[in-house]
């Protein structure tokens, strides 16, 4: 069962909530998958049970395959967020994490194809790689952090939090007009370029601010 965790192993006691995601926050990755830069965030929601954590392997499904990965840097939340100002959303988040989007890449645009919502290739069990949290200050900085992730030992994905289209907390206090955030919530900021497929056996490293924040294998069932 997941439940979140401080990167000092110590259980953050929160409730396991709701994921909400924005796509295309980056011009760069916007582009690689010909997508158009949108006016406004495109918003989307993966339930509590799509969230696992990074202790042990992360399985693949083989029923669901191929699945690709997106780091993004995740936001955790610890008040309720309606219609929230910028001070309400600073002060309501309480940690910062690396987690991965996992999308089956062609279900998805398949769907999208059709104008069909995307739950089952974005929302199924499994699909938010969350890795343990790190403490997040009022005074800390959110519009300049970098993360990323390594597979088999070579970088993949650089986010930079001062590239985003809609930065962190302007993000959230627009996504709160239409959803409200509870204690435990997660957020998921948007991938930068460099999304590809996840393959049986891919070791994998989440880095934050240059310290790694989760190290944990693929294993394909
Ligand atoms: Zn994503």
């Amino acid at each position: 069962m997941y439940s979140h965790q401080w990167l000092n192993g110590d259980e953050i006691k929160l409730p396991t909530g709701k994921v909400v995601c924005i796509g295309r926050n980056y011009v760069e990755h916007a582009q690689e998958l010909n997508n158009p830069v949108p006016d406004e965030p495109v918003l989307f929601i993966k339930p509590s049970t799509a969230l696992v954590g990074t202790a042990s392997d992360v399985v693949l499904q083989a029923a669901l395959s191929p699945i690709h990965y997106e780091a993004e840097l995740s936001v955790l939340i610890d008040k309720p967020l309606t219609h929230a100002s910028a001070d309400e959303v600073r002060e309501a988040i309480v940690g910062v994490g690396v987690a991965l989007d996992l999308t089956r890449r062609e279900a998805q645009s398949a769907l999208k194809e059709k104008g069909l919502p995307w739950e089952i290739a974005k929302a199924f069990d499994g699909s938010c790689v969350q890795s343990p949290f790190v403490h997040m200050g009022e005074t800390d900085d959110l519009a300049a952090l970098q993360y990323g992730l390594d597979i088999n030992g070579a970088s993949r994905q650089r986010g930079d939090t001062s590239l985003m289209i809609t930065p962190v907390i302007s993000l959230i206090c627009h996504l709160t007009q239409y959803f409200t955030l509870l204690p435990g919530d997660i957020v998921l900021t948007g991938t930068p370029k460099g999304v590809g497929q996840l393959n049986d056996g891919d070791a994998l490293t989440l880095s934050l601010s240059g310290e790694t924040v989760a190290q944990f294998n693929c294993v394909e069932s």
